[in-house]
């Protein structure tokens, strides 16, 4: 005699990958209040914000990255507002996986990403670039700020310790590169992920736990891109304001 699966009952904003191939394979969707239609949109779109989803952390996975990049490059050319990719790489990552193992190096990247999150605007996306790998694409940007925002990351990193068990905190530190989209340089986004690759690359040749930024001119920035740039920002002891901070005693 067959017997019927019970209803699966599914919330949405906690789908997985292997519910949804269920849900869809027993042709038949569960009861929720909403039409079958509606929710198999939900369905849908909850399956498109998993593929754009990196499932550690829950940053934007490289696919949505490059997706992100490509348009940044069509806004700087329109809007002519200079955008700033950074790419950004935990220090020395293989000691933690090799000295505590791999579910704290996981802890750990989980912790840096939170970090990460807090130091961005909602405006910037912030995505796992793969392995220890993070990047930032910040648009609306100025050459001026480039580097103060990319030190105030890197100092929320190295001012966060990380709690791996009861008795055991590590000290992370990541190194950065970066590099601008300007609206009179066309560029690409392998071009412009490979230059701010390379000074990542500077960053840790010259000693790890650095900024490395591309050089621009100055232009004038407005005190409304200022504000939104340097305005209220975090630091582990809570909201402060950029400008009054010091960035020229980087770790050297
Ligand atoms: P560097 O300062 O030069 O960047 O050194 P590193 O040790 O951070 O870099 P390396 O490329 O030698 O090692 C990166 C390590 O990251 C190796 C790999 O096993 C680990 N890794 C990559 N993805 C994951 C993950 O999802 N979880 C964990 N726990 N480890 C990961
Ligand atoms: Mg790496
Ligand atoms: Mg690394």
């Amino acid at each position: 005699m067959p017997t019927t699966a019970p209803p699966l009952s599914v919330d949405l904003r906690d789908l997985r990958l292997d519910t949804a191939v269920t849900l869809l394979g027993r042709g038949e969707l569960p009861p929720t209040g909403t039409t079958p239609a509606q929710y198999l949109q939900r369905l849908i779109d909850g399956l498109c914000d998993l593929s754009l989803r990196d499932p550690l952390t829950g940053l934007a996975n490289r696919r949505q990255f490059q997706a992100v990049l490509e348009r940044e490059i069509d806004r700087v050319t329109r809007s002519g507002e200079a955008a700033l990719l950074l790419m950004l790489d935990i220090d020395h990552f293989k000691r933690v996986n090799d000295t505590y193992g791999h579910p704290a190096g996981d802890k750990v990247l989980q912790a840096v990403a939170n970090t990460l999150a807090q130091c961005v605007r909602p405006m910037d996306t912030l995505a796992r670039y793969g392995g220890e790998e993070f990047a930032v694409v910040l648009p609306a940007c100025q050459a001026a700020f480039g580097k103060a925002v990319a030190e105030r990351i890197r100092r929320s990193v190295a001012a966060t310790p990380v709690r791996i068990d009861t008795h055991t905190e590590l000290n992370i530190t990541i190194s950065v590169g970066g590099a601008y989209a300007l609206q009179w340089i066309r560029s690409t986004t392998p071009l412009w992920t490979d230059r701010a690759d390379h000074l990542l690359y500077r960053a840790k040749a010259e000693g790890r736990n650095r900024v490395c930024i591309e050089e621009q001119p100055d232009s004038t920035v407005s005190a409304e891109e200022k504000g939104m740039l340097f305005g209220p920002l975090y630091t582990p002891s809570g909201w402060g304001d950029l400008s009054s901070m010091n960035f020229n005693d980087s770790a050297h």
